[in-house]
């Protein structure tokens, strides 16, 4: 699995720690970990993925301790979702702006970074919708997805 570099971590896991203190939420041994597990990843992982491969090494730490501690550092700005219908919400502590592409057969996403999607002028809407922020969606297969197809075939 690819992973941020180190200084990346721990400077984002600083953040994170002093956000959460701010705002009174305690920063236990076991929060802890979880946030540098997190944070580390680039798989964008879902609640349960992150629960199961944190589960491991933290006994005890529960799946809505997992759920709260992600939609926390979402409301802090500190990571984002990654919004797909149908799928269960997969969690991204990259909150540059950036860009996916998402295998449509077994669920990886891929951050793509790419100044042209990033210049991207949202539209003026008829209805009134005020745009915050954007990030663009390619769906498709991985390499590996698509490997595996053409040998099939
Ligand atoms: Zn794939
Ligand atoms: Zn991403």
């Amino acid at each position: 699995m690819q992973r941020a570099a180190q200084t990346d971590v721990t400077a984002a896991l600083d953040r994170a720690c002093t956000a959460l203190r701010e705002q009174a939420s305690p920063v236990t041994v076991q929060r802890r970990a979880l946030l540098e597990a997190f944070l580390g990843r680039t798989d964008h992982p879902t609640v349960d993925t992150l629960h199961e491969d944190v589960g491991r090494a933290l006994a005890g730490i529960n799946r809505a301790t997992v759920y709260r501690t992600l939609e926390t550092l979402v409301e802090l700005g500190l990571a984002t979702r990654v919004a797909q219908s149908g799928a269960a919400c997969r969690y991204d502590p990259c909150v540059e702006r950036h860009h996916h592409l998402v295998c449509e057969r077994c669920g990886t996403i891929e951050d793509l970074f790419d100044a042209e999607f990033d210049a991207l002028r949202p539209p003026r809407s008829a209805s009134g919708f005020a745009v915050r922020d954007f990030s663009v969606l390619f769906r498709g297969l991985c390499a590996r997805c698509a490997r595996r197809r053409s040998k099939a075939h």
